[in-house]
């Protein structure tokens, strides 16, 4: 059987590595290898042993900064954001990140160019036990183009929970699920429903959701990181 495979555009696949970025501790192993090679320098960052941050060389020969938590991960969404790395480039970020086969590759009705990712996803099969629903890092994880559908589909309901940010660079920053009329978080997402058998859930906004809960998970080795039991024990 042919490995399962999932097509993403050039922006949909920086959205997914940031999407990881943001969804998991600082990975300054990584983080490194991709700032070296977007550089094309090995001096662009240091590690420092024991420590979860990185030194980041900006304005060289300036001095170095130490990032770390939040502003070490916002520091490489923005990077690769701005880097637009060409699609070779972008597929080996993929494949680093994600851990699975990536390469360049094209969308085959529309043709346009992107990453073909091998999503090594057969055998799996949601439970619908909610786990995810209840317990991954979504909320800064919606997308101006999750935005734009809920407005298209007429979602003012979905979008009285939406709350809007600004980056440090004057940018929008979508979180959700907040309280409406509020500046707090849900504490659970608020369209996660019993299902109609026991110890199910369902999703009340399953066709309009955020791509973060669309393409989750989007790969074995995903699944078994944030403990989905969709492929079973
Ligand atoms: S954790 Fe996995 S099996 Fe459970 S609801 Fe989410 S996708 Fe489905
Ligand atoms: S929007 Fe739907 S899929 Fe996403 S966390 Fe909520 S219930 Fe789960």
């Amino acid at each position: 059987m042919a490995p399962e495979t999932l097509f993403l555009t050039a922006d949909q696949a920086l959205e997914a590595v940031c999407i990881d970025f943001r969804g998991y501790r600082p990975q300054p192993m990584v983080f490194s290898e991709i700032l070296r090679e977007l550089a094309d320098d090995p001096a662009a960052c240091r590690r420092e042993p024991g420590r979860e941050g990185l030194w980041i060389a900006e304005n060289r020969p300036g001095p170095m900064r130490w990032l770390e938590g939040e502003a070490l991960v916002e520091h490489m969404c923005q990077t690769l954001c701005r880097a637009r790395p060409a699609p070779e480039q972008l597929a080996a970020i993929c494949r680093r990140v994600f851990q699975i086969p990536c390469r360049p590759g094209h969308h085959p009705e529309t043709g346009r160019p992107g990453i073909r990712l091998q999503t090594d996803m057969q055998g799996f099969v949601c439970r619908q036990c909610g786990r995810c629903c209840r317990t991954l890092a979504y909320r800064d994880s919606l997308t101006a183009a999750d935005v734009a559908r809920f407005k298209a589909a007429g979602r003012e309901d979905l979008l009285a929970w939406v709350g809007v940010a600004r980056t440090t660079d004057g940018r929008e920053r979508y979180r959700i699920w907040m309280k409406p009329g509020t500046n707090r978080f849900a504490t659970a997402c608020p369209f996660l429903k019993r299902g109609s058998a026991n110890h199910r859930w369902v999703c009340a906004i399953h066709e309009v959701k955020p791509n973060f809960c669309r393409n989750y998970p989007l790969s074995r080795k995903h699944a078994s990181m944030t403990g989905c039991p969709g492929f079973g024990a």
